[in-house]
């Protein structure tokens, strides 16, 4: 059994509408998955948007390995432009979200100096003491992947966000022969996003999808050590 603690620090989007943004660190590498944004409450009247505090990553910008991007939505991605001005690592993301972010960073004026990075489903990714697997998923927008995230003690899916539609218009279907691969390891967790949809919309996970997803981070079985922000928790992950 490896010693060692693998630690995942929420910068945003648990039990809140947007701002996904969620770092993974063991030993001195730090890999965040999604940076996303949120739009703000009606009592944060004047705010036109929220980002995540990215003070724990600039803090130690020498162990951040890079981001990796589920999807192309503002909820995902919407905060690169704040968060690469102060923290230029490589962002990793398929070929559509890349596409979708390079819109974004020029507009910024950040495009050039931007190390983006594609990856494709089933191609895996080497980060320090991580290896990414992306695994295709459906969802609201086309080219979204969820990452089998895989460290010293074991592997945490991280789903990204989903919506099982047979019908995708890119025709690339959901990969649930991989996930079901991975149900059969013992010592696996999981970050889940509740299958729904856009707020208002009552039908079923499968049917096919269409519009915004929102969503919300839950974690089955974790235990926060601290109501702090960023909150820091040790997720244990046993044979
Ligand atoms: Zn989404």
């Amino acid at each position: 059994m490896p010693t060692g603690k693998l630690q995942v620090i929420p910068l945003g989007g648990l039990g809140e509408f947007g701002m996904n943004c969620m770092a993974f660190r063991w030993g001195d590498d730090i890999i965040v998955v999604d940076a996303g944004l949120m739009f703000p409450e009606a009592e944060l009247l004047g705010v036109d948007i929220v980002v995540p505090d990215i003070s724990y990553l600039t803090e130690n910008r020498q162990r951040v390995r890079g981001i990796i991007l589920t999807h192309g939505h503002e909820d995902h991605i919407g905060a690169l432009p704040w968060i690469l001005s102060e923290l230029n690592v490589p962002v990793y993301g398929t070929e559509f979200t890349l596409a979708y972010l390079e819109d974004k960073l020029d507009e910024h004026g950040l495009l050039e100096d931007a190390d983006l990075r594609e990856m494709r489903a089933n191609e895996r990714l080497k980060l320090g003491a991580f290896t990414i697997h992306p695994i295709q998923v459906t969802h609201s927008i086309v080219d979204c992947v969820a990452l089998a995230i895989h460290c010293p003690l074991g592997v945490v899916i991280h789903t990204g966000d989903f919506k099982v539609d047979p019908t995708p218009t890119d025709n690339k279907l959901f990969d649930l022969h991989t996930f079901a691969e991975y149900g059969k390891e013992a010592c696996s967790r999981c970050f889940r996003t509740p299958p729904t949809s856009s707020a208002g919309d009552t039908r079923p996970a499968n049917a096919p999808s269409a519009g915004n997803s929102t969503r919300c981070s839950r974690i089955p079985g974790g235990a926060f050590s601290s109501p702090a922000s960023p909150v820091r928790f040790t997720a244990s992950i046993s044979p």
